[in-house]
């Protein structure tokens, strides 16, 4: 009979560290959703990045492959690297302004390049594996594309666009160091060429 009793509470003691650990694997797969990765795709147009609400603008497979998905569109392929009429370069998601033209640049680097942003906290960043960082969606945390430290020199731009930059840019601490180089597919941009190119 002790003996009966012995095996049951060596028994429930053996369920109970199991569930403990299974409920430690479940923990780490199943992470908050504020730490999901960018893969995960959106089932409602419900809030992401911020608070703030919005309606999703696209359909288009391709943008979001790019936009939710994070892919990479093949480079020279976007019309936007051409692109040099007056507006504003909007996130394709959420309408979100991200870049002016008086920013655009032809970085030779196949995707449509910026070398700052139309305002403070327009775009969130989030440093990769590989070192790299991500640009996206400072609304909806759609994946954008990356940014460089290895824009424009200082002297090549207008010292009044340069000086009233946003401070959320990332830039070098060097001095004299190049601009950023915001490298984004042409797919998660939607121009707007009535809106003014302002920085206001
Ligand atoms: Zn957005």
């Amino acid at each position: 009979m002790l003996g009966c009793f012995r095996f049951q509470s060596i028994f429930l003691l053996c369920c109970i560290l199991l569930l403990q650990s299974s409920a430690g694997v479940a923990a780490f797969q199943f992470p908050s959703s504020e730490k999901m990765p960018r893969t995960r795709m959106k089932s409602s147009p419900s809030n992401q990045g911020t608070n703030e609400s919005y309606s999703v603008q696209t359909r288009n497979p391709l943008r979001l492959l790019v936009l939710r998905l994070g892919l990479t569109e093949l480079a020279w392929t976007s019309p936007l690297n051409y692109q040099k009429k007056e507006g504003t370069y909007d996130c394709a998601y959420c309408g979100q302004k991200l870049f002016d033209t008086t920013s655009k640049y032809d970085s030779r680097s196949g995707w449509p390049s910026f070398w700052r942003t139309i305002e403070e906290e327009a775009l969130s960043y989030k440093m990769e594996m590989d070192g790299r960082l991500e640009c996206q969606c400072g609304r909806c945390s759609s994946h954008l594309g990356h940014v460089f430290l290895d824009g424009p020199r200082q002297t090549d731009v207008p010292q009044e666009l340069l000086e009233a930059s946003p401070a959320s840019d990332p830039r070098s601490k060097r001095e004299n160091a190049r601009l950023p180089r915001f490298c984004i597919n042409g797919a998660s941009l939607k121009v707007d060429e009535k809106a003014s190119s302002s920085t206001n």
